[in-house]
């Protein structure tokens, strides 16, 4: 078994006594304060704990176990890889070619296109969990982290399996504690929403008038335009996300206006039938980035033309030099440009304000644009990126002191996607493969 798990054997008298101290204090200061809630359940977890069953934490479980390595992994889903079971439409393909997107010690399945599509990349993903025995504890929530005494402390809610109700009932306090701690709960942890005046207002009374069908949504909720057909569609973003709901929109018959803030890089997925991505890793290895972006943008030129007549601005600054400046990954096209070319994308400028009462349509949106011209629409699709969560949980270790961090790893945020991933994982486990084999020496 990859997990263990055994019920901690020093720590309860030390929570007794908090616990003890703390409904003391809580009594003398105020004797109409409700009981305090029972102590958690505490575990301690041998070897590692990972927060996280997406691709990265399946990926570290994995390795560590090729290193005889045991650990926990705690994912607040009901499912492993929820980001790509239940947030990405259903065209998504990967947007590099698979060789670039295996996770360590086991290749795709040479069947599997060049592209694998979601479902490809699930069912390799579920078949990875079988394999290595990753079997995580779903439906945990983790609400803090933190280091105290030499030790990590975990608190997390746990949903019980007895509530009958999938994990939407009853939850309990669980805290684990464990020498290392694996993050691995990914930049793309929460759907982010801009802060444009007048959205939220529209994103609630929308939803009021349209019932179960959501008519602003963020491009995790968006699946496919089937239900969209002969809408006008707003979507707002022009990133890999935005590019690929705008062509999914043309692909199901409706007319998508796609909101263009910033300047971008767009380059075709391919050139020739040659990746592009894999030919710049290869460029990169041995020339100047500058050289490889000069190459890029015209490669980007001859396949896909000027995009700045058509409103994509180009930034200052060449795609590999910017991703590596600003992280900003430069969109790969697989064939919205062409919709753009001829006129079935409308690319429009930023959005000032969604205006009240969606200009009077009956279920619909009206946005005011920086220009001021006005688009009416009947959906808007946020396609405005993730974030991290990890600041809301893990306490007092950001440019912490060396202590503060001992046994801390992250994996899956440095941008690099999938084949970052990767290299992560093996050297994690490489590091605490060693330290678990020196602890089992000592005892
Ligand atoms: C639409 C889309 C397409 C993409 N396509 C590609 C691609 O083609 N190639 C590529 O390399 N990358 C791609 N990416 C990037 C992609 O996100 C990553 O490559 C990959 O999914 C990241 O894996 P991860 O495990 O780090 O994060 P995630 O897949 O996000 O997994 C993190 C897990 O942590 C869990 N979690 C979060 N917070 C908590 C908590 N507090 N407690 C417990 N569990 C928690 C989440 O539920 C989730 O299951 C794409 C991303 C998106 C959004």
């Amino acid at each position: 078994m990859a997990q263990q798990e055994a019920e901690v054997a020093v720590a309860p008298s030390t929570m007794v006594d908090m616990q003890s101290k703390d409904a003391a204090a809580a009594s003398h200061s105020n004797h109409q304060q409700p009981p305090p809630p029972p102590p958690p359940q505490q575990y301690w977890v041998n070897g590692a704990l990972i927060i996280g069953a997406g691709p990265a934490g399946l990926a570290v479980a994995a390795c560590l176990r090729e290193q005889g390595v045991p650990s926990v992994v705690l994912e607040r889903a009901g499912c492993i890889a929820p980001l790509w079971q239940h947030r990405t439409y259903a065209r998504l393909k990967l947007h590099l070619p698979k060789r670039f997107c295996e996770l360590p010690l086991a290749p795709f399945p040479p069947h599997f296109p060049e592209y694998p599509s979601r479902s490809h990349f699930l069912s390799y993903l579920h078949s990875y969990a079988r394999r290595f025995a990753v079997a995580p504890h779903f439906r945990a929530t983790v609400a803090s982290a933190r280091r105290h005494r030499g030790v990590w402390r975990v608190d997390a809610h746990v949903a019980s399996s007895d509530d009958g109700v999938g994990g939407g009932g009853r939850t309990r306090h669980v805290q684990y504690v464990c020498q290392w701690l694996v993050v691995a709960t990914g930049e793309n942890a929460e759907p982010f929403v801009p802060d444009i005046e007048g959205l939220r207002r529209c994103i609630v009374s929308a939803r009021a008038r349209a019932g179960a069908a959501p008519v602003v949504m963020h491009a995790a909720e968006y699946r496919s335009g089937e239900h969209l057909r002969g809408k006008r569609v707003l979507v707002v973003g022009c990133g890999n996300s935005g590019m690929e709901v705008c062509l999914d929109l043309c692909h199901h018959g409706a007319s998508p206006s796609m909101v263009v803030r910033d300047a971008v890089h767009v380059l075709p997925r391919e050139v020739l039938g040659r990746s592009t991505f894999a030919m710049s890793a290869a460029m990169a290895r041995w020339l100047p980035l500058w050289l490889v972006d000069r190459v890029l943008l015209a490669m980007a030129a001859l396949a896909l033309g000027d995009v700045e007549r058509y409103g994509l601005r180009r930034p200052a600054v060449g795609p590999l030099e910017m991703k590596k400046r600003e992280g900003r990954t430069p969109v790969l096209d697989t064939g919205a440009v062409a919709k753009i070319r001829s006129g079935q994308i409308k690319v429009v400028p930023e959005v000032r304000r969604f205006l009240p009462g969606g200009a009077g349509a009956a279920v619909g949106v009206a946005a005011e644009l920086v220009d001021g011209s006005v688009v009416e629409a009947d959906a808007v699709v946020l396609a405005t990126g993730y974030r991290s969560n990890v600041a809301s949980w893990l306490k007092g270790q950001v440019n912490g002191a060396e202590e503060e961090c001992r046994g801390l790893y992250a994996v899956g945020f440095t941008g690099r996607g999938l084949a970052g991933i990767a290299e992560e994982a093996i050297r994690i486990a490489g590091v605490l493969g060693k330290a678990w084999s020196r602890q089992m020496e000592i005892n």
